[in-house]
């Protein structure tokens, strides 16, 4: 079978999903209380709709979208607002939250069937909106913002992406193997929001099995789904070089993939979508792979939003005595967390405890290149970062700072292990901040 990719640049850094992929889904015994934050998406924070005391029950909203490109927040569980307070979220980002103490009887009003096909688009759409949907492959952008097609503008592709290209990270592949039919059905909703002419699913060579299957229970149910093998290379699960290595078509600098008539939706979004869609449950949960070197135990376990990742790595018996580093996400793009009573966002698909595994020795530039060859944009990381260093962040710009993706692929192979994606942060921040 043919394995298609993307062309430029582009890294094979061992997956090291042997640890955590068998793992089934398993469900969290349910914390004691959660820190629910109102920044969980891309855009403006939600704005606090409740206050310390009040009784909240699962699916009432405790924050409430305050623009266009914002989201709602729900609660996941049945229980009381012990206490509003800033938290520090895996990004770094300071944000309001509610410290929710959790019931000891949990209500379930997530049973009953609803009909969506029926549905007009525009209804689909205020529904996606209402249910607090966001990308939930890190990007996290609100879905019924990327699903409403401007005036003007036509969806020709819908590429799912089922790529997870972060190397450890194995919960998009469980909730492909174990909730096949609750992802196709996603995909359809996807296709009934934005009505493409096709439907692509992109998933890499590492997961032929999830592969195999959805195709095979696609054709079973009629659904107009092709699923597409992909090679396995880094950052394919990047919607740039996804829909390069699924459709060839290349997205602009500065541009969207509306802007080539295509939407990209990843696989843990689809899951919600079918949950919001049939039974109006709103995104309180999902599913993330806790995994290292460093965990007693790999998982991957579905949580509420706001658990807090010392519940996850207890439950995973806790860390190893070599553990150097706690990181939110993979290892390629993810944050280092510093603080394990960090809590759960909508974007969190991995938690990595990791040993010492590079040596944090950086030695100057030797020229070599290798960040060039193997970039996915084309850029000339090397320049780049030695503007940045020496202050230099309009020429930082002008090299093409801003089309950075921060994949991290340049500093993978850089060997003076350079700091190149922290600079390119700073660059960026510090280049806006000029400007
Ligand atoms: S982090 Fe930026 S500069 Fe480095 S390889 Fe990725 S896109 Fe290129
Ligand atoms: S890979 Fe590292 S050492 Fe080589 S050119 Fe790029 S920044 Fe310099």
């Amino acid at each position: 079978m043919k394995l298609a990719t993307f062309r430029r640049g582009g890294v094979h850094p061992d997956d090291k999903k042997a640890l955590s992929k068998e793992m089934k889904l398993e469900r969290l015994p349910l914390p004691a209380e959660l820190v629910v934050s109102m920044s969980q998406h891309l855009g403006a924070p939600a704005q606090l709709a409740r206050k310390k005391g009040d009784e909240v029950r699962k699916g009432d909203v405790i924050g409430t979208a305050s623009g266009y490109i914002s989201s709602d927040v729900h609660s996941p569980v049945d229980g009381v607002i012990k206490e509003i307070r800033k938290v520090r979220v895996q990004s770094g980002a300071l944000a309001d939250a509610a410290v929710i103490e959790c019931s000891a009887q949990q209500s379930d009003p997530w049973t009953e069937r609803h009909d969506w096909k029926s549905m007009p688009q525009e209804e689909l759409l205020t529904l996606i909106r209402s249910m607090g949907i966001v990308g939930m492959g890190g990007a996290t952008f609100p879905t019924a913002v990327k699903f409403t097609v401007p005036m003007g503008k036509a969806v020709d592709a819908l590429v799912i992406n089922g790529v997870e290209c972060e190397p450890y990270l194995t919960s998009d592949y469980r909730t492909m193997i174990e909730r096949a039919d609750e992802v196709l059905e996603g995909v359809m909703v996807a296709a009934a929001a934005v009505k493409p002419e096709r439907i692509i699913i992109g998933i890499e060579a590492n997961k032929m099995d999830a592969a195999e299957l959805l195709e095979a229970k696609a054709s079973e149910k009629g659904y107009p789904i092709a699923v597409q093998p992909l090679r396995m290379k880094y950052p394919q699960g990047d919607e740039k070089q996804l829909l390069k290595a699924t459709i060839g078509r290349e997205v602009p600098s500065g541009k969207l993939p509306l802007d080539v008539g295509a939407v990209v939706c990843n696989i843990g979004t689809c899951y919600a979508l079918y949950e919001a869609a049939v039974f109006h449950k709103p995104l309180v949960e999902r599913v993330i792979t806790v995994s290292g070197e460093s965990i007693s135990q790999p998982r991957n376990i579905i949580a509420p939003i706001g658990t807090r990742f010392s519940d996850l790595i207890a439950y995973c018996g806790g860390e190893k005595d070599d553990l150097v580093s706690l990181v939110a996400g993979g290892p390629m793009m993810g944050f280092a967390v510093a603080d394990e009573d960090t809590p759960m966002v909508k974007g969190s698909g991995g938690l990595l405890a990791l040993p010492l595994m590079i040596d944090d020795y950086t030695a100057p530039c030797v020229l070599c290149g290798k960040c060039v060859q193997h970039c996915p944009m084309g850029l000339m990381p090397n320049r780049m970062f030695r503007n940045i260093k020496y202050g230099n962040y309009q020429a930082a710009m002008d090299l093409g700072l801003m089309d950075c993706k921060e994949c991290g692929c340049c500093a993978y192979t850089c060997p003076s292990h350079l700091p190149l994606v922290q600079g390119f942060k700073l660059g960026k921040k510090m280049g806006r901040k000029k400007k």
